[in-house]
């Protein structure tokens, strides 16, 4: 594996998928930076942890990925981004005419926005290290739509886009561009949406879970954070340096529908 010992720079990593893609990076020797616009103890120990466990430094930077400035910033601070891992993400669920122009603003910032100023700043330093690997992490919602999801959708395929481009710009070099496209993946982010789809749909959290969120992924299971770190790692490692521009879908056949 040809990213042991290159150091991983995971955006929104201290929950859910980013934190599961740092462990499984970690697990593979990648040293990894830490990220989320919070600056906690909790925040500094869980990179600890990991850099204890694995034997490779792990370091929490807090930058605010809303804001262009701190994203950059993010990677100048990392000092090395050998594998840049762009996966800080929000959601809000509401009708085009009643979505909150604030929440729309937030969501393109923080899930399609970031991605361009750290993918930015990351470039000349993969440049100049000779090898690079950019990982995007979309959504199933990047190839397909929901409705009351406008601004998560339009980042997302956005963010389809951008990978496209910055594959495009890289080609000829030793660095890919890839988007993962998760289906639905028990993290903080789909737990805080079953309350109020068991509230809209007067429905048990199990039906909730296996009727409306697991409605439209064929396998009836949830992907894993361990499965999308696994993913992030094949397209780190030799094997896929001829991958790039493209999107993966792990949605337990969601896409294929
Ligand atoms: P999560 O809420 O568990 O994690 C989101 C992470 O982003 C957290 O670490 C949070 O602190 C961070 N974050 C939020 N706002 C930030 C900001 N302003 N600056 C820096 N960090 C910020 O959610 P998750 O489910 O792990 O989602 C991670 C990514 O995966 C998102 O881009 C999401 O759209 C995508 N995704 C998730 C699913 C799913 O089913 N969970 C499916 C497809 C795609």
């Amino acid at each position: 594996m040809s990213a042991a010992g290159k150091t991983a720079v995971i955006t929104g990593s201290n929950s859910g998928i980013g934190l599961g893609i740092a462990e499984e990076m970690a697990k593979a020797g990648v040293n990894v930076v830490l990220n989320s616009f919070t600056d906690s103890q909790d925040d500094h120990a869980l990179a600890e942890r990991i850099g204890k466990e694995h034997g490779v430094s792990a370091r929490y930077i807090k930058a605010d990925m809303s804001k262009p400035e701190e994203c950059r910033a993010l990677i100048e601070q990392a000092g090395a981004c050998d594998i840049l891992i762009n996966n800080a993400g929000i959601q809000h669920v509401a009708p085009i005419a009643e979505f909150p122009t604030e929440k729309w603003d937030a969501i393109i910032a923080i899930n399609l926005n970031s991605a361009f100023h750290t993918t930015a700043a990351a470039l000349p330093m993969m440049r100049k290290a000779g090898w690079g690997r950019v990982v995007n992490i979309a959504s199933a919602h990047g190839l397909t739509a929901s409705p009351f999801k406008s601004a998560y959708v339009a980042a997302k395929h956005g963010i389809v886009g951008l990978t496209k481009v910055t594959a495009l710009e890289t080609a000829q070099e030793p660095i890919t561009a890839n988007a993962i496209c998760p289906g639905y993946v028990l993290t903080p982010l789909v737990e805080a949406q079953i309350p109020d789809t068991m509230k809209e749909y007067d429905m048990s959290r199990e039906d909730v879970i296996k009727n409306v969120m697991l409605q439209r992924q064929p396998s009836k299971e949830f992907a894993t954070v361990e499965q999308l770190g696994g993913t992030a790692l094949f397209l780190c490692s030799d094997a896929a340096a001829q991958v790039t521009g493209t999107t993966i879908s792990v949605d337990g056949g969601w896409t294929a529908l």
